[in-house]
């Protein structure tokens, strides 16, 4: 009865560990939820406004497909200041997310043959939207002692006549790693001589810490961005999980064939949301560094402790708001034998919500999300230790 395609997919595992921790907490149950993709933040007041007065202004009906003026403008402020990048509005489309970004990038790029390169450990969502285009994920390795970020080495080997592009996440979820920009230079070389195309998923660009910076693979020279299509949005850097928008910005004809796939799915993105977006882009930054601040401590109060766990080492993340630690020496304990094993106990035992590192094609390790208050995460630390000293 079912199209072929939707038999090679899986649902997302991160919104599934989310759903059945709201499931256990709708039943009463004091879960600790350590699975959450988004900031416990409110979106600032003002961003509220700019959407209420735009309900108030009658400002609901349907807008362009890719976005309006204002918005495009406001993103393409946001890509010079930021990143350094120089768009037209012919190089931007606006869409229900960055997800949905992504999403028409694979429809408009990626057929039957093509082969998609994804370093491991990945953002879940893209092998499967590369699935759900019929063309092959090539998932390769990374390792915990590069900082997950791939190698060239690891790159050429796993290029053939077949691939057509290769998605990078930096700041990365699940790692919280970021690319170097030495990293960076190489793997655009690589794919400038093969002629691939890069995804940039730079969607936790505004989250990066002790001091360091963002750098945008298509800033690297004009050559490496118009082979780039930069994925960013609104979700995490202002708090703005469920007002789905999210903006690709690359070569006017890849460009125009989202916008044309956007134009028979979706349509535009809710004007409402848009209003919004413009005031995030263009009113007071004091907000996004605030947050930052914010998860910074959690990001140090977190993995100073996990550390202190016996069986768990931790690396300091650089940026996003997840710590990925190494779980492997905890392997092979009581009939616990992979990440989900653990992931399901912590669940049981401690009732603290972990995402198992396989979800992201990474076996040995969890995600956890400090996206909630030092409470909690105290709380849930002392949870996993308790359940873990149980296991020995
Ligand atoms: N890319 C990455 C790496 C993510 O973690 C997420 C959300 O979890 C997204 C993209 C999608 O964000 P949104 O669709 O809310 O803009």
């Amino acid at each position: 009865m079912l199209a072929e395609r939707t038999k090679k997919i899986k649902p997302s595992a991160t919104l599934a560990v989310d759903s059945r921790a709201k499931e256990l907490k709708a039943k009463g149950m004091d879960v600790i939820n350590f699975g959450v993709g988004e900031p416990d933040f409110d979106t600032p007041e003002h961003i509220k406004e700019a959407a209420i007065k735009a309900i108030k202004d009658g400002f609901t009906k349907y807008t362009p497909v890719g976005g309006i003026d204002e918005l495009k403008e406001a993103i393409i402020e946001k890509l010079e200041r930021d990143n350094g990048l120089k768009y037209e509005k012919a190089n931007i489309l606006v869409s229900c997310g960055a997800k949905h970004s992504l999403y028409n990038i694979a429809q408009a790029l990626f057929g039957p043959g093509d082969e998609v390169i994804i370093p491991a450990p990945y953002w879940v969502s893209y092998p499967d939207q590369v699935l759900l285009n019929d063309a092959k994920p090539v998932i390769v390795e990374t390792t915990e002692d590069n900082d997950f970020m791939l190698s060239v080495e690891i790159l050429k080997e796993n290029i053939t006549s077949r691939t057509k592009a290769i998605i990078l996440n930096s700041p990365s979820n699940p790692t919280g790693f970021i690319y170097t920009k030495k990293a960076l230079e190489e793997i655009a070389e690589i794919a400038l001589k093969h002629n691939l195309y890069i995804i940039s998923d730079e969607i936790y660009e505004k989250l990066i810490y002790d001091g360091g910076k963002h750098i945008s693979i298509a800033s690297l020279s004009e050559e490496v961005k118009n082979k780039t299509i930069v994925v960013n949005g609104l979700s995490k850097s202002h708090a703005m999980t469920g007002w789905r928008i999210g903006y690709a910005a690359g070569p006017e004809e890849i460009i125009k064939t989202m916008t044309k796939i956007q134009s028979q799915s979706t349509s535009n993105p809710t004007s409402i949301a848009q209003k919004a977006a413009v005031a995030a882009l263009r009113g007071p930054q004091n907000c996004v560094a605030e947050m930052r601040q914010e998860f910074e401590k959690r990001r140090d109060h977190l993995v100073k402790e996990l550390n202190s766990i016996p069986g768990i080492s931790c690396k300091m993340p650089k940026g996003a708001f997840y710590a990925f630690p190494n779980i492997e020496k905890i392997l092979g304990k009581n009939g616990i034998n992979s990440s989900m094993d653990l992931s399901i106990y912590l669940l049981e035992k401690a009732l603290v919500a972990v995402v198992p590192g396989s979800a992201f094609g990474a076996e040995g390790y969890i995600r956890i999300s400090y996206a909630t208050s030092m409470e909690n995460l105290s709380k849930g630390i002392n949870r996993i230790r308790k359940a873990l000293e149980e296991l020995r």
